[in-house]
């Protein structure tokens, strides 16, 4: 199958062209001239800018939290995804049952996955406990799976102390691989959720209160030190939601630190007074870290222009409202914690990062895109339109003028945090390794279409560079 795309303005984290694409067999065969080139399909993309597709790493499908279970599986995740312009997910896998090997996860998550996705997937390694066991398992979850990234919490049941962190830490810097992070310190999260619950306040704004920023920034500084004493191991900070954590990694940055930072639309979008929203509507809204005050969101997206934050992912985690949100009525402790956002990050970024002047076309590619690819081993087959690329593409019309509601949105899930945003500039057409999957508001792809991709190790070279 041959495809033109004829008359787009081609964007990538560095340029914007005005060429043709031409695309042969899933792959970017040539950009510019394409006289010789005999299309069995040709799109005008007239008027519409042409981005590498979105690389979205931070999605929790399938996932099972205590009693409940997220309500978008590999289908309708990634479904949701494609129509909102995303073509590659790295999903945080769940935990397992305790003392499980690494493996074990792996093959839970391919039976989730394998026939199910519609876009290209992969999987971080989830790290539960820390022994010589699964220290040596590493090596083969790096060489035989291609997961070469791994993540780790600092509270939940699973929570790893600082000696743990250093032996993980160790052991995937030898191995070329990442640490992503969970940045919250654990003991301040249970003394104020006891402080608060005590006091017999347990609207979900006190979610938000238990959980302080020096919470996270405390977390995010520690796991610096750990990174430079573990020999500069590379470390991802998944969700930064304040602009404290932000400045610990902006220094540390400048200092030459392995760290690298990623935020989520709901830190620039949304803020904590949602959490006093009419019947119970907070509970939409309880994750963590948790929606800030907003003075954060301004400053985080200074340190996104500044290149501080590397990435956005959505840590999409849906619930829905009128079921599972509902247990947390009578105390926020108890509502199962995370939102959906995986169809909405792309609109969103484009409409009030682009559209209203904060960041370029450019920095829309490298920080939805290219940054989170190179970060996470998966480039230059994804994050970048060029000669031998992936042919993954989303087609963005600038000019489309959108209501967000929940009844445009695929995601499988009864609410969207950004009811009733109005945005200028949307998705009309994807393309997953040069098949049309979605096209003015329809996903035309197929379920299975979506293939594990083995990443990449992380030492060659500068580490995202
Ligand atoms: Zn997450």
């Amino acid at each position: 199958m041959k495809i033109l795309i004829k008359n787009g303005t081609l964007v990538t984290s560095e340029n914007v062209l005005r060429e043709d694409l031409c695309i042969d067999r899933g792959i970017v065969h040539s950009i510019g001239k394409s006289d010789m080139f005999i299309p069995d399909e040709i799109i005008d993309a007239d008027g519409l800018y042409v981005f590498p597709g979105g690389v979205d790493v931070h999605t929790h499908l399938n996932l099972h939290q205590g009693l409940y279970i997220a309500a978008d599986d590999f289908y309708s995740g990634t479904v949701a995804a494609a129509c909102g312009g995303t073509t590659t997910i790295v999903d945080h896998m769940g935990f397992g049952p305790s003392g499980c090997s690494l493996k074990h996860q792996v093959d839970v998550y391919h039976d989730y996955a394998d026939a199910q996705a519609v876009i290209d997937y992969s999987f971080h390694g989830v790290i539960q406990h820390v022994d010589d066991k699964i220290l040596s398992e590493m090596a083969s979850i790096v060489e035989e799976e291609g997961i070469t990234s791994f993540k780790i919490y600092l509270t939940y049941d699973y929570k790893l102390d600082d000696h743990a962190v250093l032996q993980v830490m160790n052991r995937l810097r030898e191995l070329g691989a990442v640490t992503a992070i969970h940045c919250e310190n654990d003991g301040i999260l249970s003394y104020f959720k006891d402080y608060y619950l005590k006091r017999n306040q347990t609207g979900p704004i006190f979610h938000a209160h238990s959980r302080p920023e020096e919470a996270e920034a405390e977390a995010v500084g520690r796991m610096i030190i750990l990174s430079k004493l573990a020999g500069d191991a590379p470390i991802y900070v998944v969700h930064v939601s304040t602009a404290k954590a932000a400045k610990l990694i902006a220094d540390a940055k400048r200092m030459g630190c392995n760290v690298r930072g990623e935020t989520c639309p709901q830190y620039l979008f949304l803020d904590q007074e949602r959490y006093n929203d009419s019947n119970h509507g907070g509970l939409k809204y309880i994750m963590s870290p948790p929606l800030r005050d907003k003075a954060n969101q301004e400053l985080l997206w200074t340190y996104i222009k500044s290149g501080t934050i590397d990435t956005i992912g959505t840590d999409h985690c849906p619930f829905n409202f009128h079921g599972d949100k509902q247990a947390g009525r009578n105390d926020f402790s108890k509502c199962p914690n995370g939102a959906p956002g995986i169809e909405t990050r792309l609109p969103l970024l484009f409409s009030e990062g682009v559209m209203k002047q904060r960041i370029s076309l450019q920095e829309f590619v490298a920080i939805t895109s290219t940054n989170p690819a190179k970060l996470m081993g998966l480039y230059p087959k994804k994050g970048d339109i060029r000669v031998g690329s992936d042919a993954d593409l989303t087609l963005i019309d600038p000019h489309k003028e959108i209501t967000l509601t929940h009844d445009l949105l695929h995601e499988h899930v009864d609410y969207t945090c950004y009811e009733g945003f109005k945005l200028h500039g949307y998705p009309v057409i994807t393309l997953s390794r040069g098949e049309i999957i979605y096209r003015n508001g329809e996903f035309t792809g197929r379920k299975g279409h979506g293939q594990f991709i083995k990443r990449k190790k992380v030492t060659d070279g500068v580490w995202g560079k």
